[in-house]
């Protein structure tokens, strides 16, 4: 059974999810500040998070990025207000697994969490190294390998490269790229 942490602060939002995912056998935990939801995300006691980033105390960016410079893999849904898609790229910048915008369907949300549970759990034995000839791509230090060197990189010059890595020797269409960086 999976265990999901609803962070929002608005009641009626977090109501709706939390008897959704309940009424679909998912264990719950509902927070409405982002120091909860940090000290919740923290306590491995989680398979996956959906994440509201207009959240009291520590906004939704800020949870996640302790998250992860705290090395935590948990899987973040952000839920986002249509309005602020900007934020939405630096929220997926700032190593979020997918976003949604609200006002949304909640048949959406379950099949994305449903996804990304199933995407973390195949992920635990996929490698964290890609390589495509002569260059390799460590997923957990971010850091480019040639025959030369190490190359540090950018947020955005990472997840590219990764976008590439993983689609080798297929030509991407720039919406594609615009969406994953
Ligand atoms: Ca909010």
């Amino acid at each position: 059974m999976h265990r999901i942490l609803i962070a929002e602060d608005e009641a009626r939002i977090a109501r709706f999810i939390d008897k959704g995912l309940r009424a679909n056998n998912f264990v719950t935990t509902v927070v409405a500040d982002g120091h909860s939801a940090l000290d919740e995300a923290l306590s491995g006691n989680h398979d996956l998070l959906v994440l509201d980033l207009g959240l009291p105390g520590r906004n939704g960016y800020g949870v996640l990025r302790d998250l992860r410079e705290a090395r935590i893999a948990l899987p973040v849904i952000i839920l986002t207000a249509r309005d602020t898609v900007r934020d939405t790229v630096a929220g997926l910048e700032g190593g979020a697994d997918d976003y949604m915008t609200k006002p949304f369907r909640f048949e959406e949300l379950l099949a994305r969490l449903r996804l990304r549970l199933r995407t973390a759990s195949t992920s635990v034995v996929e490698a964290t190294l890609l390589s495509v000839d002569g260059l390799s791509l460590d997923l957990r230090t971010r850091r480019a390998r040639t025959a030369t060197g190490t190359v540090d990189l950018s947020a955005r010059e990472f997840a590219l490269l990764e976008l590439l890595m993983r689609h080798p020797a297929q030509v991407l269409s720039r919406e594609q790229m615009l969406d994953h960086v």
